[in-house]
């Protein structure tokens, strides 16, 4: 009802000026912008524009922009938006392009290539409360190599770094830190903003609040995010990388939960499901050693499903000496298989760029530029058992396909005015079926098979009302997406009202349609 009126005050208040654009002068219009950046019309970079990790669905645009400035941003947006509804024309921001269901598209649209955008420049600003200015655009890897520099460094991290501050501040940023500082939209201090009406705002919590909390978590629906300033700390020098084993699911959480708890214990808490998977152990990057071999060769999992708690504590040089003995100290209290305990320790940039080194190995065996039909829930505290004895070694028999990740983290370190769609509870969990399908396979490693698996974890949890939320979340009718933000509902259609009322951004997301 509320999408009708809105659609119609629309139509007829931009009808007194909306100019008559047909699809074929399209391009020459936007051609005619005065911009620093330009416009590729080419087969190569239109293709590029439709592909994403996802390897799934490809739409293709009609035209991509590289923008030099935030005003070649603006400028188109607002020149899409004087044409009114009848161009159809939308816009996708493009960051990385990571995205799983084709998110960052625009079917005969706009893609704009944030990559491109490189202003402002990287600037670090040291002092008591550090932070680094960057561009939307910017991949959190280079943000690392040069927040380094000053010896300081995010706060908050993805598992992987090659993805934008854009692409992930409009998700949350979720990864083994985010149980002590939060999602990566919990650790952004200002945003810089082109609406759907091609207006440049400045937001923080302080200033234009709305704007500012309606973008974080909001899958690029409020607006572009040309400029970020994120939150920094003292980066340290190491990290002692740990992980140990568990048969019982119920240790493994207690101490999951007991570990998030404690402020002052690992500095990264994750862990992973191992179900029917043999020699993983020794498939471990080689530097990770168990602490004791003997004990180590001797373990044998008689198939059953394993969970490993993963851990890591930083330090610095001048705190080598104490760091084993903390260590020690914090895991004499956790409950896993004594036999299975294995460290590793490496420095910090290699710790948080590790999955790009499974890239490179897949890179090179072909292996990554396949179909990836991932599934992220979000998972209430309360439910994860129930959750774990249908799915593992039921629903799901193997995880040879790729990682099951999952840990907790606290909901206090996440703010309830942004977009982004949590469970209800204090706790709750993330559990991400990282898969990858190999290509026209009809096995159990195959796309169709994985597919099916997922849309029956995705059914079980509706039947059992676990009150799960997708993470990165995917759905085809606006009835769904209704039912993912349940009464958040009419806020984010208010938003959407409010600074894209012609639903000309993110497209690729489907949750609104350019009223035509
Ligand atoms: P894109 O795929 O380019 O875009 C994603 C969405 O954001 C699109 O809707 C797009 O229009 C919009 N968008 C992009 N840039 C902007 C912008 N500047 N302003 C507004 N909207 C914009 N996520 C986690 O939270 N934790 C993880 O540990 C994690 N690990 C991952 C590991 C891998 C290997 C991959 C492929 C993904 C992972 N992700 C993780 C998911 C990832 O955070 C999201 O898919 C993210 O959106 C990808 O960033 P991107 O720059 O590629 O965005």
């Amino acid at each position: 009802m509320f999408l009708t009126g809105f659609t119609i005050f629309f139509l007829t208040s931009i009808i007194t000026f909306q100019l008559n654009f047909s699809l074929s002068t399209i391009p020459s219009s936007l051609n005619s912008l005065p911009l620093g950046g330009h416009f590729s019309f080419d087969e190569f970079t239109l293709s590029h524009a439709a592909t994403d990790f996802g390897n799934r669905y490809q739409y293709h645009p009609m035209v991509v922009l590289h923008p030099e400035s935030v005003s070649d941003i603006a400028a188109t947006i607002q020149h899409i938006w004087l044409m009114g509804p009848s161009s159809q024309l939308t816009v996708a921001a493009r960051g990385h392009g990571h995205s799983l269901h084709g998110q960052a598209q625009a079917q005969g649209g706009v893609v704009i290539n944030m990559e491109s955008l490189k202003v402002p420049e990287m600037q670090v600003h040291v002092g008591n409360s550090p932070y680094v200015d960057v561009s939307g655009g910017e991949l959190w890897i280079n943000i690392l190599h040069e927040t380094l520099k000053y010896r300081l460094a995010p706060r908050s991290w993805t598992d992987y770094l090659h993805l934008t501050v854009g692409g992930t501040l409009s998700n949350a940023g979720v990864s083994g830190q985010a149980f002590r500082h939060g999602p990566q939209i919990s650790n952004v201090k200002q945003l810089e903003i082109v609406t759907g009406k091609g207006e440049v705002v400045n937001c923080s919590k302080e200033q234009n609040g709305e704007l500012f909390h309606s973008v974080l978590g909001g899958l690029g629906q409020f607006g572009i995010i040309t400029r970020a300033r994120i939150l920094l700390e003292q980066a340290p020098d190491m990290v002692k990388w740990i992980r140990v084993l568990y048969s019982d699911f119920t240790a493994f959480t207690r101490d999951q939960e007991q570990l998030i708890s404690s402020e002052n214990s690992f500095d990264y808490i994750e862990g992973f499901v191992i179900i029917n998977r043999t020699g993983l152990l020794n498939n471990w990057r080689p530097s990770f050693n168990p602490q004791d071999p003997v004990q180590a060769s001797q373990f044998n999992s008689d198939g059953k499903t394993l969970y490993c708690l993963e851990l890591a504590k930083y330090f610095t040089l001048e705190e080598i000496n104490v760091v084993n003995q903390e260590v020690e100290m914090h895991l004499s209290h956790l409950n896993y298989i004594p036999s299975t305990l294995f460290l590793t320790q490496v420095n910090y940039l290699d710790f948080l760029d590790r999955v790009h080194v499974s890239e490179v190995k897949l890179r090179s065996k072909g292996l990554w530029d396949v179909p990836h039909p991932w599934l992220n829930l979000f998972i209430p505290k309360s439910k994860i058992h129930q959750f774990a004895e249908v799915i593992f070694g039921n629903i799901l028999t193997e995880t040879s396909n790729g990682p099951v990740l999952i840990y907790p983290v606290n909901k206090s370190k996440w703010d309830k005015r942004t977009s982004v769609v949590i469970p209800e509870e204090d706790i709750f969990y993330l559990v991400a079926f990282l898969t990858s399908a190999v290509p026209s396979s009809n096995g159990t490693d195959g796309l169709e098979h994985i597919i099916s698996q997922n849309k029956r974890i995705v059914e079980y949890c509706e039947r059992a009302q676990l009150g799960v939320k997708q993470y990165l979340p995917h759905y085809r009718s606006q009835e769904e997406w209704r039912a993912h933000f349940g009464p958040e509902w009419e806020a984010f259609v208010q938003r959407k009202y409010v600074y894209d009322p012609l639903a000309i951004l993110a497209p690729g997301q489907r949750i609104f349609q350019k009223a035509i």
